[in-house]
Formats: structure tokens, sequence, C-alpha cells
């Protein structure tokens, strides 16, 4: 009796663990200490990366405003599939729902499609390579690349990195 006792509150606790770290990704620390996080103004934002600088997160800053990129395979959305709406972590607006949201092997959280007055396009030379670079059209912070050998009905695979997206799961 007593083992089935331990058994039934181990069970209990570890299911309380798993839902726990299953709301993880749903917070969001940034938009707490920015003033610029909103989820309906849709005004343009001109803020220097001086300042972005000392209201993101490191791992944010470095990705969204100097076009690092994550090492794949690491990011929070990367193997993720909840039913939701993205946005971009470091101003708010809206970017992708996740019926755009595919399986892609790339390592990096892949659509097919974009919210068309979430994100704009820029052309990219870096590294070598020609590539289009997708950004925020709000706060035009880098968010990652389009690529063309995405599924259908658009053809093209939205490579994001998860540090610059915000999730919010349907309620
Ligand atoms: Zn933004």
């Amino acid at each position: 009796m007593k083992n089935i006792l331990l058994l039934l509150f181990c069970t209990m606790f570890l299911q309380s663990c798993s839902q726990t770290q299953k709301s993880n990704p749903m917070e969001n620390q940034a938009s707490k200490s920015n003033p610029y996080y909103s989820r309906t103004n849709k005004n343009k934002l001109e803020v220097s990366n001086e300042k972005w600088k000392k209201i993101l997160p490191n791992d944010l800053y470095f990705v969204a405003r100097e076009a690092d990129t994550e090492r794949p395979f690491t990011g929070k959305y990367n193997d993720f599939d909840e039913i939701g709406e993205y946005y971009c972590a470091v101003c708010g607006n809206h970017l992708f729902r996740s019926s755009s949201k595919f399986a892609s092997s790339c390592g990096w959280p892949s659509f097919y499609e974009a919210d068309k007055n979430g994100v704009i396009y820029r052309r990219d030379s870096s590294h070598g390579m020609e590539r289009t670079e997708v950004l925020c059209k709000r706060c035009e912070s880098h968010l990652g690349h389009v690529f063309t050998d995405g599924p259908a009905p658009t053809g093209n695979r939205f490579c994001m990195n998860s540090v610059c997206l915000d999730f919010e799961r349907d309620k």
C-alpha cells in the first residue's frame, strides 16, 4: 500500500513538472520590461540598437538586431506544434499563424506563409550567399530568411529563429 501511494505521488509530481515546463514557452520575459512591446499598436518603431540592447535579453538582441543566427535544433519552437499565433518577440507584431508551420528538417521553425502585414523582405548577400532576409515590419528586427524550397501552397520556407518569436496558444 505504501509503495502504491509513493508511486501515485511520484506520478503526480512528474505530471505537474511536465505541465510547468509546457507553459514556459508562453511566458514572455522580454515584454515585461519592454515599453515598445504591443500586440495591437501597428505604428512603425524607430528605436536605436543602443536602446534595444538595454531592453532586450542578450540572446534576442544579437539575433534580432545584429542578424546573428541561433544554433540549429536548439530553438524552443523548432520541434513544437501547438495551435496558436506567433508574434515578434521584440515588438509584439503578428507574424505567423500555427497552421502555416510545417515540420522541416532544417533545425529551425519553418512556415510556408507569413502575415502579409507582419513582415518585410531585404536582399542579403552576406556570407557569400544570395538570400532573402525576413524582417518584422513594425520594428525591422531580423527574424530569419525565406527560401523557395517550401511545401504547397506557396512553395516558400520561412526559416525563423525561435528566439525572435513569441507564441500564444489559442484560448
Ligand atoms: Zn517586431
